[in-house]
């Protein structure tokens, strides 16, 4: 069975027992989270989020670059204040270069990708420490607003604050 038509199957009970339904747009708890796309992350669980509490914002690395749009449009519309950022062990981003994979790119699907910045990165702390200033620094960011950056350790679920 293909994943999505499994997807259908599991949101039948999911509907079922769903009571939901009016929640207002705006994240109840005011918070945005930047984080990895990664499949062992389910921030919600981590988190301790409920349906209508926080924008989760995923992508490759939970980079702050790439969040912006979305971030610009959670502060100013729907009026989070604070930014968490979460980068975890053992992320795919560590892994590889830019050059490797505009090559890969290139070997495999005849297609220039050299224009994009994978964003990957070697140093797990030092990028959660870059994406957090990146936002302080940010003139799209509001002064009122807090960051905060943490590392999510896969092999134990903790979450651990980065300074
Ligand atoms: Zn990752």
């Amino acid at each position: 069975m293909a994943a999505a038509e499994e997807f259908v199957k599991a949101n039948e009970s999911y509907a079922q027992r769903f009571d939901k339904g009016d929640l207002p747009v705006p994240p109840a708890r005011r918070v945005a989270v930047v984080t990895c796309m990664d499949a062992r992350l389910i921030p919600s669980r981590f988190l301790g989020l409920e349906e209508g509490d926080a924008h989760v914002i995923r992508n490759a690395g939970g980079r702050a670059a790439e969040a912006l749009r979305s971030l610009v449009i959670s502060q100013r519309l729907l009026g989070t204040n604070e930014v968490v950022v979460i980068h975890h062990t053992d992320c795919g981003m560590l892994t590889f270069r830019n050059e490797d994979l505009h090559a890969k790119v290139r070997d495999e699907l005849g297609a220039d990708a050299s224009h994009i910045d994978f964003l990957p990165f070697s140093d797990l702390e030092q990028s959660v420490r870059d994406d957090v200033r990146l936002l302080r620094e940010s003139p799209l960011i509001g002064d009122d607003v807090t960051v905060r950056g943490f590392v999510y350790e896969v092999e134990t679920g903790r979450l651990r604050p980065v300074d």
